[in-house]
């Protein structure tokens, strides 16, 4: 598969509002400033398509985006963890994040982002669970690998991959910055979709 299209569609504050006409929607969700926005605008080829920040826990809202001429919609929920929001935005996330999974008419799968050198915390793996409860396949996208060692790599994703309960052909490595990572995520996609 090739993206060859992606453009903006909506933002949306309650999923309640999330229309039905988005047919297989595709989920990115992670800890805050794990690489998500970065990480879609690579595989969009698009450095300008989500909102990228280097301070955490910016976005907020639902983004939706829609890939190859509606063949699919990328959304892009809020970042989660972020060490400055409030117990009640962390329940605000979990909520938005149940209410996501279960009213979502055609979800395919969620791409859950973790940074390939920060260990799974309660809250990826609080995700997953849901993911888990709900019967939505997904994959781990281990990001920012630019950072370790090319040699490190391999160790790390199959570390990250057992301590959240995974075998590591559920992880995949990535950087957007080395460009890493777009062929096998895409490959997964199409398989996701089918
Ligand atoms: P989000 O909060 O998950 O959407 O994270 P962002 O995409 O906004 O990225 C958070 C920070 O990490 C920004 O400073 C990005 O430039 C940086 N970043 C994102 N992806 C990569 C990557 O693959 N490699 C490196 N080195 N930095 C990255």
């Amino acid at each position: 598969m090739e993206i060859k299209n992606a453009e903006f569609v909506t933002t949306i504050v309650d999923i309640k509002n999330l229309s039905k006409d988005y047919k297989n929607q595709v989920a990115f969700v992670g800890r805050s400033n794990a690489g998500k926005s970065t990480l879609i605008n690579y595989l969009c080829n698009n450095s300008k398509l989500a909102r990228t920040s280097k301070t955490p826990g910016l976005t907020k809202n639902v983004n939706i985006f829609s890939v190859n001429k509606n063949s699919f919609y990328i959304v892009d929920l809020p970042g989660y963890g972020y060490h400055q929001a409030g117990k009640q935005d962390e329940e605000r996330w979990s909520t938005l994040l149940e209410n996501f999974l279960t009213q979502s008419e055609d979800l395919k799968c969620v791409f859950a982002l973790m940074d390939l050198r920060v260990k799974p915390n309660d809250d990826d793996r609080q995700m997953l669970k849901f993911c888990n409860y709900y019967c939505i396949p997904f994959v781990v996208l281990a990001t920012k690998a630019d950072k370790t060692k090319k040699l490190e790599r391999e160790k790390l994703a199959t570390d990250l991959a057992h301590s959240i309960g995974l075998a590591r052909a559920n992880v995949i490595i990535t950087s957007s910055v080395d460009k890493i990572g777009k062929n096998e995520i895409l490959t997964k996609l199409e398989q996701f979709l089918d």
